[in-house]
């Protein structure tokens, strides 16, 4: 059975979906049969994998509304090497539409019951919200994945997203655990940088993963060529640092 995990924090722009597509792409390379989600209206990670999300035939919104299933709903990222459950605008409106539904918080986890022997790894790309669609994320998840950047205002939300994993421990779902805080778009010129990453290390101790990403260009780049930054230039310090992270992901699912 896969393990399941989040990628998840409610601030935008802080690489949620960098990391969600090239983690897919790195546990690829170590030959991990992965699924992405897209779990964000955005269509990002979609994007990202090199899956056009307009016209998807199915997607994430109709899998969360019952009219389709992952089987049917999923495309494969051809440079990524990975399956991918797309999303589009779509979704937005799931939020709206599944308050009508039972058990609205547990659709993904439903539904991704039917296809999780199929996979070692499932990987779902939150948006940027504590919003019903993240809800059904950290219901479905084993784990959540936090990216931050080493900034002055880092730990700024974080509780607010610590607190909600708490209760989602508490309430609904028992499994979930934050695996780690991923340090993103590092800079080690910067002293800040520094800082802030050895303070993360004081107050999180283990709980801070060992990887570290910098901050790469070819990773920025490589979403408008539709394919994933650990396939666009797979010798590049930031295709490098995902594959790291693969690996010790790998590591850490053998002591679950
Ligand atoms: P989120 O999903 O949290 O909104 P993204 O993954 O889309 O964040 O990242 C925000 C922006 O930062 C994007 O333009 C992305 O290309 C860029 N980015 C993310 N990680 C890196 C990195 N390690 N180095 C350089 N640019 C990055
Ligand atoms: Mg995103």
């Amino acid at each position: 059975m896969a393990k399941i995990f989040c990628v998840a924090n409610q601030k935008g722009g802080v690489g949620k979906t960098t990391t969600t597509v090239n983690l897919a792409a790195g546990l690829a390379k170590l030959d991990q049969r992965v699924l992405l989600v897209d779990l964000d209206p955005q269509g990002n990670a979609t994007m990202g994998a090199g899956i056009n999300k307009a016209g998807l035939p199915a997607s994430t919104y109709e899998v969360m509304l019952g009219t389709s299933d992952v089987a049917t709903a999923r495309q494969r990222s051809e440079p990524g090497h990975f399956d991918v459950l797309p999303s589009n605008r779509e979704l937005a409106g799931a939020e709206v539409e599944m308050v009508e539904l039972d058990n609205r918080e547990r659709r993904l986890k439903e539904a991704l019951a039917l296809v999780d022997k199929e996979y070692d790894f499932i990987l779902i790309d939150c948006p940027p919200a504590l919003s019903m669609l993240t809800l059904n994320g950290l219901c479905a998840a084993h784990g959540v994945i936090i990216p931050m950047q080493c900034e002055y205002y880092a730990l700024e939300g974080l509780s607010d997203l610590v607190n909600t994993i708490k209760k989602v421990h508490a309430n609904l779902n028992p499994d979930l655990k934050i695996i780690g805080l991923l340090r993103v778009m590092f800079d080690p010129r910067m002293t800040l940088s520094q800082q802030v990453s050895a303070q993360l290390e004081q107050h999180f101790g283990d709980k801070v993963f060992k990887t570290i990403i910098p901050r790469n260009v070819r990773l920025a780049e490589a979403p408008s060529y539709g394919v994933p930054g650990v396939t666009f230039d797979p010798t590049s310090k930031g295709a490098q640092a995902y594959i790291a992270f693969g690996a010790e992901m790998v590591k850490r699912i053998k002591k679950m």
